[in-house]
C-alpha cells in the first residue's frame, strides 16, 4: 500500500462496502491497455463507426432549440420527448407502452442498480442465466443477495431448468425476487433465447409470482434477422431495460426502464434520491440525433461492422482451436468458448496476457466460482485482422496447456 492509500476508516465502513472488491481480471485490465496486446476482453462498443458530425449537428441543434432546459435541473423521470421517441424504439420489438411507465436512467446499469435496492435484502434470491452478465452479478452481490444460475443451453434459458432452480430455492426457504434475463445476443454467451420458450418462462414465473427483469442493450444489433418478440411485448409485469450505449454511444450514459406504474413510481423517487435528475444534456443530444439524423441507418452500420468482426472471430477459433467448443450468435459482441477438459480460463490467463493476447474468464460470469473451462471473447472492438491475430495467439497458449495436460 503507498503512504497515501492507508486507510484510516477500515472501521467505519457500511458491511456492504466490503462487497466492492477489485477482481484479479481488472487487476491486468491495465496491462490489457497496452498498444500491443489484443484486447478480446472488454465489451467496448467500436464507436469510431458513429460519424462525429452527426453528434456536432446534434449539439448545435440542441444549444438553438433547448440550450437553456439543457443546462438545467429537470424532472427525476427523464425527458418527455425522449420518452416518446424511446416508445417508437421499443415498438421495433413488439412493445406497447406509455411515456408514464419509462424512466429514463443514467445507463442501464444504473437502472440496474435502483431495481436492485427496492427489491434485494440480504439473502434474497437472483435467478439468471448461467453465465451471466459481469456487472449485474456485481450489483446483485452488493446488495447480498444470492444468485442462482439456471442451465442455459444454445436456445437461452431452459424452462425445465428453470422449474427446478425455483422448486430447490424453495425448498431451501429461500425468498426468490426476481429473474434477472439478457434475452438477446447475451452478455457474455452470445446465445438468444428462443421465440418458443419466451412464454414458457413468462408462464413459470406468472404462477410462481417471481418477477421478470428483462436487459436487452443488443436486442438491434442482430446480423440476419431481427430477434423474437421482447417479453415485454407478451406481458406487461416485465420490467424491461434498454439502452443508447450500444446503439449509439456509451458516452452518453443514457439507457431506460419500462416497469409497471406502481415500480415505476418507486424508481423516479430511488432516483430522484440518488442523483435529482438524470442529465438533461445527454438527453436533449440524444433525443436531437433521433430526430434529425437517419438513426436506422447507422445502426445497420453498427451491424455491419460486428458482423464482419463476429465472422472474424468465428473463423479463427475453428480454424486455430479446433478442439474447442464456441457458441455462434446471430448479433451483438460475443463468443463464449468451452476449452478442453482441464484447462483453466482464469489460471491461463497471465499466460495469454504474456502471448499479448486477453480475454475474460468465464468465472467472472458466475456468481458460484463455477466457470474455469470458459472464456469470453468480445469481437466488437479490435479490427477483424487483429482479431485474427489474437485467436491465433489464444490457440498458442491454449495448444500449450492442452498438451501438458496430455503430457502430465
Ligand atoms: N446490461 C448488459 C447485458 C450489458 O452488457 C451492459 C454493458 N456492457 C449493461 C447492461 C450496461 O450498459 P449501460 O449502463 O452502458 O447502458
Amino acid at each position: 500500500l503507498q503512504p497515501n492509500k492507508i486507510d484510516h476508516w477500515l472501521d467505519s465502513y457500511a458491511a456492504r462496502a466490503e462487497t466492492l472488491t477489485v477482481s484479479e481480471v481488472r487487476a491486468l485490465f491495465a496491462v490489457v491497455s497496452r498498444p500491443e496486446v489484443v484486447s478480446l476482453a472488454g465489451g467496448m462498443p467500436y464507436v469510431a463507426a458513429l460519424p462525429r458530425d452527426l453528434l456536432s449537428d446534434a449539439y448545435e441543434s440542441m444549444m438553438r432549440t433547448r440550450g437553456d432546459l439543457a443546462i438545467q435541473y429537470a424532472g427525476g423521470q427523464g425527458d418527455l420527448k425522449l420518452r416518446d421517441q424511446i416508445r417508437e424504439l421499443m415498438a421495433l420489438e413488439g412493445i406497447q407502452s406509455s411515456v408514464e411507465d419509462l424512466v429514463i436512467t443514467t445507463g442501464s446499469q444504473h437502472g440496474l442498480d435502483m431495481i436492485s435496492g427496492l427489491f434485494l435484502d440480504e439473502g434474497d434470491v437472483v435467478l439468471a442465466e448461467g453465465p451471466s452478465y459481469v456487472g449485474a452479478i456485481g450489483i446483485f452481490r452488493h446488495y447480498e443477495a444470492h444468485i442462482e444460475h439456471v442451465h442455459t443451453d444454445h436456445d437461452g434459458m431452459s424452462p425445465d431448468a428453470l422449474e427446478e432452480s425455483i422448486a430447490k430455492m424453495k425448498k431451501q426457504g429461500k425468498k426468490i425476487k426476481f429473474l434477472y434475463l439478457v434475452p438477446n445476443f447475451a452478455n457474455p454467451s452470445g446465445v438468444t433465447l428462443s421465440a418458443e420458450r419466451r412464454p414458457r418462462i413468462l408462464e413459470i414465473c406468472k404462477r410462481e409470482h417471481i418477477l421478470v427483469l428483462e436487459d436487452n442493450p443488443y436486442g438491434l444489433l442482430y446480423f440476419d434477422k431481427p430477434v423474437p418478440d421482447a417479453l415485454r411485448a407478451m406481458d406487461d409485469n416485465v420490467i424491461y431495460m434498454g439502452s443508447f450505449s450500444k446503439i449509439l454511444a456509451p458516452g452518453f450514459r443514457v439507457g431506460y426502464v419500462l416497469a409497471p406504474p406502481a415500480i415505476r413510481e418507486k424508481l423516479v423517487l430511488a432516483q430522484e434520491s440518488a442523483l435529482l435528475c438524470p442529465s438533461s444534456f445527454t438527453q436533449f443530444m440524444i433525443s436531437e440525433y433521433l430526430s434529425h439524423a437517419d438513426w436506422q441507418k447507422q445502426i445497420d452500420t453498427f451491424r455491419g461492422v460486428y458482423r464482419e468482426r463476429k465472422d472474424a472471430a468465428l473463423s479463427a477459433v475453428r480454424e486455430f482451436m479446433p478442439g474447442v467448443e464456441t457458441t455462434t450468435p446471430d448479433g451483438g459482441f460475443y463468443l463464449w468458448l468451452t476449452l478442453p477438459e482441464g484447462v483453466d480460463s482464469k489460471a491461463m490467463l497471465p499466460l495469454a496476457v504474456e502471448e499479448l493476447v486477453a480475454y475474460t474468464p468465464g468465472t467472472a460470469f458466475f456468481g458460484d466460482g463455477t466457470g474455469h473451462r470458459n472464456l469470453r471473447i468480445c469481437y466488437s472492438y479490435p479490427t477483424p485482422e487483429n482479431i485474427r491475430i489474437g485467436i491465433q495467439r489464444l490457440s498458442n497458449v491454449v495448444n500449450k496447456q492442452t498438451e501438458m495436460l496430455v503430457a502430465r
